[in-house]
Formats: structure tokens, sequence, C-alpha cells
């Protein structure tokens, strides 16, 4: 049977607006005017040719990059908040949406333990932790930021735009940073914010946050905890016990910053930027007192780098969260369990299988694998070749380069190429993934024989 598209929906949205107008109903009528209305059957056609130019991120089958459709009630109430289009850049713009975003923002803290906290909503993970090295690099002007070498690539560039000098810090052979190495770089006092990532994107795995902040009781430094793609796991009932201590002393961060668009089951659009304490909103504004932030009364405009910001991606967030709500052992959390399983069940099978090497067992929902060679440059060919075969035949994964150092069995070469392993890498971020894992091994084993030819 063919693939079709959940067009439910679309009814509810309909009813919504019907329910919407009638809050505006005392206004005199007008006609909106929107020109060209008759061709728009006609572009729309062409628009959905042309988007059918994609992979199908919504499909099981598409077991590569971070990417997952948003929940039909996101969609439907971003759809529906943009017959108002409120700008969420002051209760001017978008009084219901603000109210919507401080409620949901909430939520979101209160998932992490804080019943106060600071915080917005920001275009993505990026801007998020922008805003958060930002606020670092001001409360501890000249000092460095530090991350792991698995951290996500935009710490150090956005450490470069702030101008802000940066550290790398090795990690270990599980992608985690390496906190020999940051304890050593600590004792020259040179670092004023460490970036952890909890959740790194290619590997999934979580910096050992009880250590780093162990030495933060030593070193006062600031701790950025990057949860852009991890952070929802905290609701997770079937973590291991070290990932668990890890999100257990996630509320003991400076800031948090966390992706709705990742696990949120948002559209693209909406990041989240979380202070511990709301006193950092005085550096937003320099006349505004300390106590004006922590008044119910905040403009999110004032605290917040970006001025216009979409009212519609609050208020798809609300409504997925009063759907779902951000529950232990709720539907949501649910969600997030099946993609950790659907992780394990792959990795494992992989594990079992002499044909391949799996050099971190997953601690959220992200696999990576190699193919065993006798080389590392010919891993890394076969790899390539099998995500091509792979691909071909239906199933698309994603690769990455990983250090040699993680694939013991796999010999370096002797003149060049040694450093890095080419890897397949799945993120099975879609709970469907947990039925599939059948059939993505199937396709893989193809792909494998494909290639070997
Ligand atoms: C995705 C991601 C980012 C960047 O976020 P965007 O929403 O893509 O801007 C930063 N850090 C981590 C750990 C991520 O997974």
């Amino acid at each position: 049977m063919a693939m079709e598209f959940e067009k439910d929906t679309l009814d509810a949205l309909a009813k919504a607006l019907r329910e919407l107008e009638k809050g505006f109903a005392p206004l005199p009528e007008c006609e909106a005017r929107a020109p060209g209305l008759e061709r728009m059957p006609e572009v729309m056609r062409q628009v959905a040719e042309h988007l059918q130019d994609n992979y199908p991120y919504f499909h099981p089958l598409y077991a590569g990059q971070m990417l997952k459709p948003p929940h039909p009630i996101a969609r439907a109430a971003y759809a529906l908040a943009t017959w108002i289009n409120p700008n969420n850049h002051a209760f001017d713009g978008g009084r219901a949406s603000s109210a919507m975003e401080r409620e949901a923002v909430a939520e979101i803290a209160g998932m992490f333990g804080w019943k106060t906290h600071l915080g917005h909503l920001t275009s993505g993970g990026t801007m998020a932790n922008l805003e958060a090295l930002w606020v670092a690099g001001r409360l501890q002007p000249g000092k460095k930021i530090a991350a792991s070498a698995q951290a996500h690539y935009t710490h150090h560039r956005i450490a470069s735009v702030l101008g802000l000098p940066f550290v790398e810090i090795p990690a270990d052979a599980r992608g985690r940073m390496d906190t020999k190495a940051l304890a050593a770089r600590l004792a020259s006092g040179e670092i004023g914010c460490v970036v952890a990532t909890v959740g790194t994107t290619g590997t999934g795995s979580i910096d050992p946050l009880p250590e780093i902040l162990r030495l933060r009781d030593r070193d006062h430094f600031r701790v950025q905890v990057d949860a852009a793609y991890g952070g929802y796991f905290t609701l997770a009932g079937n973590l291991s016990a070290e990932t668990r201590e890890a999100f257990n002393l996630l509320g003991q961060a400076d800031s948090i910053v966390v992706d709705p668009h990742k696990h949120g089951l948002q559209p693209y659009g909406c990041g989240c930027v979380l202070f511990r304490d709301p006193g950092v909103g005085a550096l937003y504004k320099h006349d505004s007192p300390y106590t004006y932030f922590t008044s119910a009364e905040l403009h999110l405009g004032e605290i917040s780098l970006e001025c216009s910001r979409p009212g519609a991606a609050a208020v798809a967030l609300w409504a997925t969260q009063k759907l779902l709500p951000l529950e232990p052992g709720g539907e949501f959390a649910r969600g997030l369990e099946t993609c950790r399983e659907a992780a394990l069940g792959l990795a494992k099978r992989l594990a079992a299988d002499s044909r391949w090497l799996v050099p971190i067992a997953p601690e959220l929902d992200i696999v990576v694998w190699a193919p065993r060679a006798s080389s590392v440059r010919l891993a890394s060919e076969l790899s390539q070749r099998i995500f091509d075969a792979a691909a071909k035949r239906g199933l698309h994964l994603a690769l990455i380069r990983l250090p040699g150092s993680y694939f013991p069995a796999i010999p370096a070469d002797s003149v060049e190429n040694n450093e890095a392993v080419l890897c397949l890498r799945s993120v099975l971020m879609k709970p469907e993934h947990h039925e599939w894992v059948n059939r993505i091994l199937e396709l893989l084993d193809a792909a494998y024989r494909d290639a070997k030819l």
C-alpha cells in the first residue's frame, strides 16, 4: 500500500479557525486583499512538486540525520496562529502567544526541576547557545569558553562571533569530554564557562556532568548545558544508570539549551534557552532594574537578543505540551523511550554481527557503526559505498567521521588517512523506528553485499 500523509487534522484546523474568528466577530466586516488568489492552486501544485525532491524524513526508512516530523497538533496550531501572525517580541504584538510562550517555557524548565528561571524560545539551538555564551562572556569577561572535541561545531563559531577565546577539550573513546584534560586546563584559571553537551549531535554521548560540577565547586566557572538534542530524554524511564545520573544533575547547570524542534515534536524555528538565575535578565537591558525581570510582566523582547519572533512557534509548542504533557511515564516520554529501545536494538544486532564494529553503546537514540576492514582507509571507503548502496535501496543513513582511536580493531594505515574513520550513523528519533529495525537491518545487509561486489 502506498504511503499517505495524515490529513484529518486539516478538519480540526478549519474548525478551530471558525472558533478563532468568533473572538473577532464584533469587528465591522472588511474584505482582506490577497492578490493572485485565483492562481494559487496552480502555484501550490508546483510547490508540492518541488517538495517531492526531498529524502523522506518523516518515514522510518529515513534513518539518517536528526530529522523528524512535527506532531500534527503543532502543525495545525502553528498554521492557526498565522491567521493572527503574532510577534512575540512584545505583548503589544503577541499578547496571547507571549503568555503561551511563558507557560510552555516554564514547563520545559520544570522538566529540569527549576521553579524559577529566565528563558524564552529562539529560532533554534544555535541562537539559544549564542545567548547562553553571550551571558557567560558578560559575566566572565575575557575568560575562555571550553567545549569538548565532540561538542557541536557551533560553540567554536559562536565564541568567535562573540569575540570570546575558545578552548577545545579532548573527548574520550565514548565521545564524552575528557574531564582529566579539562581539570588540567582549568588549573590556569583561564576558563570562564564550560559547555557540557548532554547528548552530542554525532554520537548521542553525555559529557560527565557529575565530574564537571565537582570541578565547578573548585574552580568557579559557569556551566552551560547544551541539551539541544538530548534534553527531553530526562523524561525517559529507560536510561542507563550513568546517563540518568547526569540528567538528574542538569538542574545544577547555570544555563540549559533545549531544542523543541529536535525532539519536542515542533516544526523548525523553535529552540529554547533557560537561565537558572533570573537576574541575568539585567544583562539584556542596562537601564532596567534587576527586579523588573523577575516580575510577572516581562516583555520577552527585553530578555531576548532576537527581536521579532514567531508567536506561532510558541502557540504550536503550547498546544503540543497541552496534548502531551512533559511528564515521566506519559505518552511523550514513552515516545522517547521507544526511540532509545530502537537504538539499543539496532546496536545490539550490529554488535553481534562480525561484519560490523559498534564503538559506543547508544546512550540516547543514536547508533554509530563501521564495517570491519583491514585498514582505516578501507573501512571508510566501504562505509561510503554502503551508504550509497543503502540509499539506492531506499534506506537513508548518515555518515560521520570518528577518531581512529575509537576503533582499536581497525589497523591504522601506515601511510595516510589514519586519523578518522568514516562511519555509518543513524538517529532513530521516530518511535516508528522501533518496528522497522528488522527491515532496516535487511536493507543494510543487502547494501553491504552490494558494496562488497
Ligand atoms: C542541533 C544542535 C545544535 C544546533 O541547534 P540548531 O537548532 O540546529 O541551531 C547545537 N547543539 C547540539 C548538541 C545540537 O544537537
